[in-house]
């Protein structure tokens, strides 16, 4: 089956998944989006021979501090073995995201949230976390503004956000200056993986309350 994908990775998350910059939580939606995705699995192996084309020119060129640093930080980073974008061809959740949660979709331990909204954390390193949004066809999510970066991969389903419509396979990368209200599209639930470095600031009280009790 051929994804549909009209949003893809920005070249700033591409070029850190790459050197293993990234917060465990976003190496995981970059992995996931990766899997499903044949123009950025080609884009990250352009990536990565620039990567490679810095280490190998390291001790010929006069390196400033600051790019000695981030050699240093690739070279270490490759030592971690980062994880793997690997194509597979069924299931709704990609290998890497299915190594996570201990199986397919109907292994993961859902927590209601409200308005037939449910999510699940995805445990990863504390730098950044990642859930998985399960969204009823045509619900809508709760207003909310961004503290950090938020970084949302479509795995079943799709929703619309203004006139932009995300469907399995897109990502959508907001940040501090936006606010949205993304709306399940009718005809089928809609599942997202999220990665966010900040908490969400939502507008409503109850869901701010809520904030705490459920880690988001
Ligand atoms: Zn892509
Ligand atoms: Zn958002």
């Amino acid at each position: 089956m051929t994804e549909q994908i009209t949003h893809h990775l920005p070249d700033e998350l591409m070029m850190s998944y790459a050197a293993g910059t990234l917060p465990e939580a976003f190496s995981l939606v970059v992995a996931t989006h990766i899997s499903l995705c044949d123009e950025c699995r080609a884009r990250l192996v352009e990536f990565e021979a620039v990567g490679g084309a810095v280490l190998e020119t390291a001790d010929e060129v006069e390196l400033s501090e600051g790019a000695l640093e981030a050699t240093m930080k690739l070279i270490s980073s490759r030592a971690k073995d980062p994880i793997k974008a690997i194509r597979t061809s069924s299931g709704v959740f990609p290998k890497p995201l299915q190594d996570y949660v201990g199986g397919d979709l109907a292994s993961v331990k859902w927590r209601r949230i409200g308005g037939g909204v449910k999510q699940a954390i995805v445990p990863t390193s504390k730098a950044a976390n990642a859930r998985l949004l399960f969204i009823p066809a045509g619900a809508e999510m709760p207003d909310h503004g961004h503290a950090g970066t938020e970084m949302t991969l479509v795995l079943q389903g799709a929703y619309l956000d203004d006139d932009d419509r995300f469907g399995r396979g897109d990502i959508e990368v907001a940040n501090e200056d936006m606010e949205h209200t993304p709306v399940a599209d009718i005809g089928e639930d809609c599942i997202c993986l999220i990665a966010t470095d900040g908490p969400l600031r939502f507008n409503s009280l109850i869901p701010r309350m809520a904030q705490k009790l459920l880690r988001i």
